[in-house]
């Protein structure tokens, strides 16, 4: 087991991910992470009335620009660390990077740049999807419910999800929804009403 290149290759390989249809499910290639973040600076809209012709490819996310524009820069700086060839392509440069660092001889920093590339890539997966839900382990406070039954017959733990936003505002953004009775909460005031709905409920000792 290489750590190191599981790293590099998470940021720089395209993947088969899992996909759900109905009643299924299907593989499908999904772009490398860095792939990904590039894409998402531009977007072709626009391309059919651009004016004047041309590239008319907008910078539709600045903060992608940037980071992406971060990562692509320190990883040239540790190809001229290793004499590795630049291609200003950071995928194709971190490839070359890896090459270049693992033949070089008396290296012994792969617990640093396993962090950084960690970090990159969970940075990428944020802002490519933001949105996160986790669960809420106490009971919904509306019907009392513990467990839902899911469309296959099961029973499951934990009805009420809450979905929110990882790049922004956490609790100004977020959802909560019960799976049992479809209840929901929306935003900081009911999220916060819902909280201690349930802690009222588990201090009194439940039913
Ligand atoms: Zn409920």
């Amino acid at each position: 087991m290489n750590e190191l290149l599981d790293a590099v290759d998470d940021l720089t390989l395209p993947r088969n991910v899992k996909v759900q249809i109905d009643g299924g499910y299907t593989w499908a290639t999904e772009d490398a992470l860095l792939v990904q973040l590039e894409e998402s600076i531009h977007s072709t809209m626009g391309r059919t009335g651009g004016r004047g012709g041309g590239d008319s490819r907008m910078i539709l996310d600045a903060d992608a620009l940037m980071q992406f524009s971060q990562i692509g820069s320190v990883i040239m700086d540790w190809c001229r660390m290793v004499r590795a060839h630049v291609s200003k392509n950071p995928s194709e440069d971190l490839r070359a990077w890896y090459v270049a660092y693992s033949a070089t001889p008396g290296e012994q920093l792969d617990t640093f740049y396993i962090k950084q590339l960690v970090k990159w890539a969970a940075l990428i997966r944020g802002k490519l999807n933001p949105r996160e839900t986790i669960e809420f382990t106490d009971p919904c406070p509306e019907c009392r419910e513990s467990d839902w039954v899911n469309e296959d017959g099961e029973l499951i733990p934990n009805p009420v999800t809450i979905d929110y936003d990882k790049s922004g505002d956490v609790l100004n953004d977020a959802k909560a929804s019960c799976r049992a009775c479809g209840h929901t909460w929306q935003g900081v005031w009911e999220l916060r009403g819902m909280r201690h709905a349930a802690d009222e409920i588990s201090a009194i000792g439940g039913d």
